[in-house]
């Protein structure tokens, strides 16, 4: 095959989306992710009928799609997130008259949430948390260390679950072989989760900070980072979340300022970094970018990131990431070299996947008029060696 002098990478993962559970935003989403090269997703959390129906339909997890796992309804406390967003038929809920209606909302219990107070309501909804298949656990922490103070005053909205509950989450899910992805907002939560034995952070607290707020809030302790490098926890950093609602530079800069702290411990300790969004009808591209941005990271240890941890994380058991024999012939030709050129991964020239070209791609119009491609392609030496490939 003549991939005319690109460069080879595996496909880039998105770890935080919640992008694959209405006809309609798949419809809206999937084109984009195949052409930025994002071949697989994973939920966190999501409206489980709908992602039934998205299944149902072939929109997803076929070789000419997008591969998605689903967390389906996360598990929260009462009123806790992301009940605030799911009951709400505004974008926020932000009066008095809106709280309440969404406080007295119900509608999308044990769809895309699960509201739990007590060992004793864990179990008896474990049972039909485990009924809808779920790929992995999605539970929600926020401000963990004003609980008791909070659930002593008014239902607060948007909240979490009682950090008392996650040991026996944790331990409940991992019987069921499932892991734990946690909703994080500050240091006291990541705390909170990474002795309760959560496998996964699904966010790098302080995103939405403010300049004149203090930042210990939410600069991670050296203990718990090293901690969580021990017990092998990854952490998603949907670091460009800091840059949502057009902030003011100030703002901006202290985000900033805190998440590179934060970021710069977490590599030196060896916590793997995933690469996730958490951006509603987008993918990870914006992500990649902001990351790459922060200057942490070598082009090369950004695509790792991005095209091998990320991917092998949302699906452990496949053979992903590698390009040799017994692995998925699924690979991204770059026109550039991504080592010399971030921008490189952005220009993307053909895309295939589970040996089949990508209708997506430029090069499909190729494909069409040689018949090239029509067979799965072996990845063996002979093949990978008449092009210039950068391998991660
Ligand atoms: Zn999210």
């Amino acid at each position: 095959m003549d991939l005319h002098g690109g460069y080879v990478v595996p496909p880039y993962g998105d770890a935080h989306e919640h992008n694959f559970d209405s006809l309609q935003m798949t419809r809206k989403v999937s084109a984009q992710y195949l052409k930025d090269g994002i071949y697989y997703a994973q939920g966190m959390t999501d409206v489980t009928s709908g992602a039934a129906e998205v299944v149902k339909a072939g929109m997803v997890n076929t070789p000419a799609t997008v591969d998605v796992t689903y967390a389906h309804g996360g598990l929260t406390g009462i009123n806790g997130h992301p009940k605030d967003v799911y009951e709400s038929i505004f974008y926020y809920p932000r009066t008095d008259m809106q709280r309440k209606l969404v406080i007295e909302g119900e509608k999308m219990e044990g769809e895309a949430y699960w509201q739990i107070d007590s060992a004793a309501t864990l179990e008896a909804k474990w049972t039909k948390i485990l009924a809808a298949k779920p790929d992995l656990i999605k539970i929600y922490l926020g401000e963990t260390e004003n609980f008791k103070a909070y659930t002593n005053d008014e239902p607060r909205l948007g909240g979490g679950l009682d950090p008392e509950l996650v040991p026996l989450i944790v331990a409940k899910a991992h019987a069921a072989g499932l892991k734990v992805a946690a909703h994080i907002d500050t240091a006291h939560d990541f705390h909170v989760a990474v002795t309760g034995g959560v496998d996964e952070m699904g966010h790098l607290p302080g995103y939405g900070m403010s300049a004149t707020e203090d930042a210990a809030k939410y600069r991670l302790s050296d203990q718990d980072i090293a901690l969580a490098a021990k017990r092998g926890v990854k952490l998603q950093a949907t670091a460009e979340l800091a840059s949502e609602y057009s902030p003011s530079a100030a703002d901006l800069a202290a985000r900033r300022a805190l998440q590179t702290d934060n970021l710069k411990r977490l590599k030196a300790a060896g916590v793997v970094v995933l690469v996730g969004s958490d951006r509603y009808s987008q993918d990870s591209v914006a992500e990649a970018d902001y990351l790459q941005g922060l200057q942490i990271w070598t082009n090369l240890e950004m695509l790792r990131m991005w095209s091998v941890q990320t991917p092998e994380t949302v699906f452990p058991k496949r053979k992903l990431g590698e390009l040799k024999e017994g692995y998925e012939a699924s690979f991204l030709v770059l026109k550039e070299n991504p080592l010399e050129n971030w921008a490189a991964v952005h220009q993307i020239v053909d895309r295939w996947k589970l040996g089949q070209r990508l209708e997506v791609s430029p090069l499909a119009a190729v494909q069409a008029a040689t018949g090239v491609g029509s067979q799965p392609v072996s990845l063996g030496g002979a093949v990978v060696s008449v092009f210039e490939s950068a391998f991660f």
